[in-house]
């Protein structure tokens, strides 16, 4: 019998954490950071209620740091195991520790040095020192296939189309000698957007299923994304303003790039200035060209056979690495595009931008990721007058766009596709990664349609898997 306890992203969308026990030994899938309401953030301090030096090893089904981002601490508290990744995921990985790390850093010192923030001493999570030793535990499994994790564990992977290395992972337990089945949804992707493959889930019979449910109670809007880009670009630059979009430099950057070059080359929008205020989003962007592995056809050949194509790359391309740069956009008083993290406004530079943008009419924000309750961006979302930043409020007079079009999370029916194709019903099924409205509207969705029982996955609660 296998034990499987949800460490994280149970009854939330971040601080993806499951522990899998069995054959007396322990495997963690996923090591994310909880990110969203004082609450959840606080638990980022408080210790794993099992000790990681006891942890034989873990994987990653990708790279977003709600799936990474504690790593450090893990490993600061004593984790010295293999982390198993693809490679694209590894890679992506360490820019993204690093730069989490760093932010970290900026926004304690800033925090400090402006004494705005509600702890006497506000210290960072991790600092970039604790980032190095991860890296060296960070092991490649393939892209596809199978791999053996260890005599116990066998894992298969599938993509998942939410992010570049996004894998939905499919894990098999050897115990006296009988065999378990656990899959892990990871994130779920888009079925037929630009630059990724489509999800694809995996085929064996699984004895347990966890699911994500980000999107289980919503659609995402119709309409064209190029067409809706075009338009509010056009709208901004009109009447002279700007426009901010909070992302992180993985994905959906990307993704703008690539449409906004679209609509340039089309000339269906005028060429302005685009910021990429990120010191690792060209690494980011080169790793998207670098792993062909993940591209669908059409962005293959939009590169041509010799790589020499650029369809992520517009043509007035600013990269900003250092603060100062990063500040140096406020002087920019004509209209451009700011790309800039988190994508939640929970942090980053963002904040700066927006401190600066949000209270000028002629601006535009756009929201195209999912914004977590708590924060900034949620509350930018549900129609906020003002917001905090920095300790002062910020009144909200930019139009506020939300573009659910670029998302990179499956919406609820394209959720339903995907568990479609499961080859029989899951034993057991776990609905995690959703704030609770989500993750029951799924599991009503599943019964109704598949009349399979699915729980929704609590926090902290250990399992029981197998027979
Ligand atoms: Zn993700």
């Amino acid at each position: 019998m296998a034990k499987l306890t949800f460490l994280g992203a149970a009854g939330c969308v971040t601080g993806s954490k499951y522990l899998v026990e069995a054959a007396g030994k322990r495997l963690l899938v996923d090591c994310g950071i909880f990110q969203g309401s004082q609450e959840l953030q606080d638990r980022n301090y408080k210790p794993l209620p099992v000790d990681p030096k006891t942890i034989d090893c873990a994987m990653l089904t990708h790279a977003h740091l709600d799936h990474t981002g504690w790593l450090p601490v893990l490993a600061k508290d004593g984790y010295h195991g293999p982390i198993f990744a693809n490679p694209a995921t590894i890679e992506l990985t360490t820019i993204l520790l690093k730069d989490s790390a760093h932010l970290q850093e900026e926004d304690t010192l800033h925090a400090q040095t402006h004494k705005y923030s509600r702890h006497a001493e506000p210290r960072a999570l991790y600092t970039t020192d604790d980032v190095d030793p991860v890296l060296k535990q960070l092991k490649t499994m393939p892209r596809s296939g199978g791999f053996d994790i260890s005599p116990e564990f066998h894992v298969a992977s599938y993509d998942a189309g939410h992010i570049l290395g996004s894998s939905s992972l499919e894990l098999t337990i050897t115990e006296g000698g009988r065999k378990t089945v656990v899959v892990f949804s990871g994130d779920i992707g888009r079925y037929s957007q630009v630059i990724l493959k489509d999800p694809t889930t995996p085929p064996s019979k699984a004895d347990a299923l966890i699911c994500e449910s980000t999107y289980g109670d919503r659609e995402h809007p119709d309409g064209n994304p190029a067409e809706l880009l075009a338009q509010i670009v056009n709208r901004v630059v009109k009447r002279g303003g700007s426009i901010v979009i909070p992302s992180f430099a993985i994905g959906r950057t990307q993704t703008f790039m690539y449409y906004l070059r679209q609509l340039e080359d089309q000339q269906r929008i005028p060429r302005v200035p685009v910021y990429v205020d990120s010191p690792m989003a060209l690494s980011a962007t080169d790793l998207y060209l670098k792993h062909r592995e993940d591209h669908d056809l059409e962005f293959a050949r939009e590169e041509g056979s010799d790589g020499k194509g650029d369809p992520l790359n517009v043509h007035e391309f600013h990269l900003t690495r250092s603060v100062e740069e990063s500040k140096a956009i406020n002087d920019v008083k004509t209209p451009c595009i700011i790309i800039s993290a988190s994508g939640m406004v929970s942090g980053g530079r963002v904040l700066h931008h927006l401190a600066q943008r949000l209270s000028d009419a002629r601006n535009a924000v756009i929201l195209a990721g999912f914004q977590a309750e708590g924060t900034r961006g949620r509350a930018l979302q549900e129609g906020a007058k003002s917001l905090k930043l920095f300790g002062q409020d910020v009144p909200v007079c930019a139009e506020i766009v939300e573009m659910g079009q670029f998302s990179a999370h499956a919406g609820k029916s394209e959720l339903m596709r995907w568990l479609t194709a499961l080859p029989a019903p899951p034993r057991q099924t776990y609905l995690t990664h959703g704030e609770p409205a989500a993750a029951q509207a799924l599991q009503a969705a599943i019964q109704q349609k598949f009349q399979w029982k699915a729980a929704v996955a609590r926090y902290l609660d250990a399992v029981t898997i197998g027979s």
